[in-house]
C-alpha cells in the first residue's frame, strides 16, 4: 500500500487531511510519524500554491513517499489581497492572532462596509515520487466586519463574516464553519483529485 505523509504539524488539519483520505489505498502518516517533526520549511513562495508545494515537495523528498501539504491565508479587496501568503505574520516580528486581527481593522478603518469584501483560500498540494504533481484551491467568501464577534476558531475567524449567515466564522462555530470553509472546499476537490488517481 503506498503511504501518504501530511506535511502538517496542525493536528486540526491533520484530522481532516486523515479524515477524506480513509477511504484509499494509502497508509497515513503523520510528520512525527516519519521522525520530521522538527523539520522547517521556510514559507518563502509569493502564492499559496508555491508555498504548499515547496512543503510537499520537500517532505516527499525527505520521506520518499507521497506528500500532502496545505497553505491558507486571507486575501482582502481593499488592501490589494493583503494579508495572502503573510497572514500568519501580518502584524511583523511576534505576531499574534491579536496583533493581526488589530493590525487589519487599522488598515480598514477608513473603508466603508460594501467595500470590505474578503475571502479565505486554502490550497492543498500533494507531491508523489514520480514527479506527479497536484494542486487543489478552495475559497470562501466574506466581509471583513468592524469589530471582532465570537468566541470559536482561531485567526481571523472574529472578523469574518458569512454574508449567508450574517455572522463570522467565530459565531457560527467549528460544525457550519467545516462545511463550509475554504478548506472544506479544498479538501472536497482533492478527494475528487485522488479519486481519479486511485
Ligand atoms: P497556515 O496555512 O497554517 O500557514 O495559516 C496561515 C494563517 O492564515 C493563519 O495563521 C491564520 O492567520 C490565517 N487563516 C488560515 N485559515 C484560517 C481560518 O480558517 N480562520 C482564520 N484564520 C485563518
Amino acid at each position: 500500500m503506498n503511504q501518504v505523509v501530511i506535511a502538517s504539524k496542525n493536528k486540526h488539519k491533520l484530522e481532516e487531511i486523515k479524515a477524506i483520505l480513509k477511504d484509499f489505498p494509502l497508509t497515513i502518516k503523520s510528520m512525527d510519524e516519519v521522525g520530521l517533526a522538527n523539520l522547517e520549511i521556510i514559507e518563502d513562495g509569493e502564492t499559496f500554491e508555491e508555498n504548499s508545494m515547496k512543503k510537499a515537495v520537500e517532505v516527499m523528498k525527505e520521506t520518499g513517499a507521497i506528500a500532502i501539504a496545505d497553505d491558507s491565508g486571507l486575501e482582502v479587496d481593499a488592501i490589494h489581497n493583503q494579508p495572502g501568503v503573510y497572514s500568519a505574520r501580518f502584524s511583523g516580528e511576534g505576531a499574534t492572532d491579536e496583533k493581526n486581527n488589530e493590525k487589519l481593522l487599522n488598515m480598514l478603518k477608513d473603508v466603508p462596509m460594501e467595500k470590505r469584501d474578503a475571502r479565505f483560500v486554502s490550497v492543498i498540494s500533494v507531491a508523489f515520487p514520480d514527479g506527479k504533481k497536484i494542486s487543489v484551491r478552495g475559497e470562501c467568501k466574506g466581509m471583513i466586519g468592524f469589530e471582532k464577534k465570537g468566541e470559536s476558531g482561531f485567526g481571523y475567524d472574529p472578523l469574518f463574516i458569512v454574508p449567508e449567515y450574517d455572522k463570522t466564522f467565530a459565531e457560527l462555530g467549528s460544525v457550519v464553519k467545516n462545511k463550509i470553509s475554504h478548506r472544506a472546499h479544498a479538501l472536497k476537490k482533492l478527494e475528487i483529485a485522488l479519486e481519479e488517481l486511485f
